[in-house]
């Protein structure tokens, strides 16, 4: 470290340099503090899934061989919270980088092509309708990381999936310069008591009824973060028993 010059500083100057040194010690303690919480957070969530594994294994090693009833149950109970497990530590190491580590892979992208395949596998993989109202020119260029927009897409089809039974609806258009790509559900929605709190990490607005769902509560707060370095702004409405529509603006 290199000493401060303090000499010849004036009563006020000295004054002002301890305010803002007290001001950095604060944000240092604040940082140290959130990063202790998510730590154990992120133990906590991983027990749990872990702590069903164990059950169920045990179980099976007891039980198994003579009841074909409880081995199927704990092969499939085994089997979704080990893909729980596996997501929530894909993104939980995604949201421990850094902006500057993001790597981003930005090249021209054909965005209705793009939108065309990755709502179609979508559909495909979940086996969910997808009404798809494409306004946009089918030459529109934009500069982006096409992985990871396709990864904060995901992020918001798949809630919009895990909330609602029925189809989505994807809107594409221009309005005012911008482009922008909107995701409605018609399902539980959010009460506005709980939207500001839905971008926090490991937030859920109804733990019990979640956990069915198979969410980790890091999701938003993942699409947050791609939000900001792809520079695409984020918009979440949602009205609870209403549904929710989220919109993401592009710059092109
Ligand atoms: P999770 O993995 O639990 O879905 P998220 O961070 O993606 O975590 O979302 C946080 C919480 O916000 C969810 O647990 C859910 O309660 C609420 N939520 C997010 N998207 C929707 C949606 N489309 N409809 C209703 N509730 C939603």
């Amino acid at each position: 470290f290199k000493r401060l010059p303090l000499e010849g500083k004036s009563k006020d100057e000295l004054h002002e340099m301890g305010e803002t040194f007290n001001h950095m010690i604060d944000l240092l303690e604040t940082n140290f503090e959130k990063q202790k919480q998510f730590v154990s957070n992120a133990s906590h969530e991983l027990k749990t899934p872990l702590t069903v594994i164990e059950s169920y294994a045990s179980l099976l090693k007891r039980r198994g061989m003579q009841e074909p009833e409880l081995f199927a149950e704990s092969i499939d109970a085994i089997h979704s919270e080990a893909i729980r497990m596996r997501d929530m530590t894909e993104q939980l190491l995604l949201l421990a980088k850094h902006n500057e580590q993001w790597n981003l892979h930005m090249s021209e992208v054909n965005l209705n092509e793009f939108l065309k395949q990755t709502l179609h596998a979508f559909q495909n993989a979940y086996n969910r309708k997808i009404i798809f109202n494409n306004e946009l020119q089918p030459s529109l260029m934009v500069d982006t990381d096409e992985q990871k927009l396709k990864q904060l897409m995901y992020i918001f089809l798949d809630n919009a999936r895990k909330y609602s039974d029925k189809a989505i609806t994807v809107a594409a258009r221009i309005k005012d310069g911008q482009v922008f790509i909107q995701m409605i559900d018609q399902g539980i929605g959010i009460h506005k008591d709980e939207l500001p709190k839905v971008f926090d990490r490991f937030y859920r607005v109804d733990k019990a009824r979640n956990r069915k769902s198979g969410g980790s509560g890091l999701g938003l707060s993942l699409a947050k973060e791609l939000g900001e370095v792809l520079d695409i702004k984020i918009d979440l409405e949602s009205k609870e028993g209403i549904g929710t529509t989220v919109t993401l603006y592009l710059q092109f």
